[in-house]
């Protein structure tokens, strides 16, 4: 589960790390007094409108715009408000923002990486820094792989002091800005045990250039990422208070709602398998005889008719689809079951131009518990179902459906 990065700021100001106050609006009129506001309260002209959305790359994009007046703050969330957002991590079709969060800005001096995830290699939690941080890190990754620092976490203990003061002095802090870089490398690594992430990125997190009051400058973190654990939410209600709808796809969470796990992918091939290991099979036999999946959909082990029927409506209001594929290894599964689903759904459904039935072709491969029950429902019920085409096992099914849409 993700969250925004207004939720992540106060996530991190909670763990003592230090991020410049700011304030979420949802309209362009209210732009101009929330950035008198944020500016009153942190004593600057200087503030920073940013598009808050589950995709990074807004400062390339331009939905992080630094402003100096109301006036420019009103500009600058016109522009965001009224445009959707296409950076790397979005797609072609970009994403609608309808939140901004307005932050005090601040001047910096440098900027660091810092995050904690899974390192897959060493299957420990990891603390990653980078001195060459900001909008270019996964450039630097690639090209200059050494400019990337890697302390892996206790597995029960989390980061050790020793290793934030290694990691410290490594990125080139000196003075009063170790204490203060060791402080947050610390609050960081509780925070992502604590709370089950999967990770939690700051980027940047910068130091403030040297001030009489701060010979040292101040270390803040000016942007915030998260991951959780989808599997250890029901043991953090926070964490789960802070989930938006708004920012899913709407057809994966319908499909949750009734057991289904399903995610959109871009072919013309809609699948419906039983079992996650089944349904990566099933996409690569499709991709194998020369097709594209449309979607990854599990109906799981116990799915109902109701559900069954649903995954069909979720895989048809794709509009790319045309065909699908229906593959079905009986265990506990039953399928009868299946066929039953099936049957109803096509009954059932509605075209847009108001006839009944499905009108895609339809190619069904069942094995397993009940399966001659199943097939004698689909054969009996074979005037619901014009486009049915059964298949004798996998490659067959592929074979057929590909040839059908092609
Ligand atoms: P991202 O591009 O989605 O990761 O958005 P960030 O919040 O990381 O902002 C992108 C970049 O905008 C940062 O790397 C900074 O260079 C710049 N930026 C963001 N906030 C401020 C600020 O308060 N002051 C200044 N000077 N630059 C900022
Ligand atoms: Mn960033």
């Amino acid at each position: 589960m993700k969250i925004h990065e207004y939720q992540g700021r106060d996530l991190l100001a909670s763990y003592n790390v230090p991020v410049p106050p700011g304030r979420v609006i949802e309209s362009i009129d209210d732009a101009a007094t929330t950035y008198k506001q944020v500016a009153s309260e942190a004593g600057t002209s200087l503030a920073v409108v940013k598009a808050q959305v589950h995709a990074g790359g807004r400062g390339k994009a331009g939905f992080v715009k630094l402003v100096r007046s109301p006036q420019e703050a009103e500009d600058a969330a016109r522009f965001m408000l009224s445009n959707k957002m296409v950076s790397v991590q979005t797609g072609p079709e970009g994403l609608e923002v309808t939140k901004l969060l307005i932050a005090a800005g601040v001047d910096i001096e440098h900027e660091y990486y810092l995050a904690i995830t899974t390192d897959r290699a060493t299957r420990r939690h990891t603390l990653i820094a980078s001195a060459e941080g900001g909008v270019e890190i996964e450039k630097v990754a690639h090209e200059n792989p050494d400019a990337i620092i890697k302390a892996p976490l206790h597995p029960l203990l989390g980061l050790q002091p020793y290793q934030a003061r290694e990691v410290a002095f490594r990125l080139g802090f000196r003075g009063k800005q170790v204490s203060q870089a060791v402080k947050i490398m610390l609050n960081l690594s509780r925070l992502f045990l604590e709370k089950d992430c999967t990770i939690a990125e700051i980027n940047p997190l910068i130091v403030t250039p040297a001030t009489g009051a701060d010979p040292d400058g101040q270390v803040l973190a000016i942007d915030a990422k998260f991951n959780f654990d989808d599997n250890a939410t029901f043991r953090h209600k926070d964490i789960q208070a802070l989930f938006d709808p708004t920012e899913e796809n709407p057809a994966e969470l319908k499909a949750q709602k009734f057991g289904l796990s399903y995610i959109a992918l871009d072919g013309n091939i809609g699948c419906l398998v039983n079992g996650a290991g089944l349904a990566m099979a099933t996409m690569d036999t499709i991709k194998l005889h020369g097709g594209e999946p449309a979607n990854f959909l599990d109906v799981g082990g116990s799915a109902t008719e109701e559900a069954v029927t649903e995954a069909f409506k979720i895989i048809l209001a794709d509009n790319a689809v045309k065909g699908i594929m229906v593959n079905i290894f009986g265990g506990i599964m039953q399928c009868d079951i299946i066929a039953q689903g099936i049957i109803n759904a096509a009954q059932g459904y509605e075209n847009a131009d108001g006839s009944k039935g499905f009108k895609v072709p339809l190619v069904v491969r069942l094995e397993g518990t009940n399966v001659e029950a199943g097939r004698e429902l689909l054969k009996n019920a074979a005037s619901d179902l014009p486009t049915l085409q059964a298949a004798t096992d996998l490659g067959d099914a592929a074979e057929k459906v590909v040839a059908a849409v092609g």
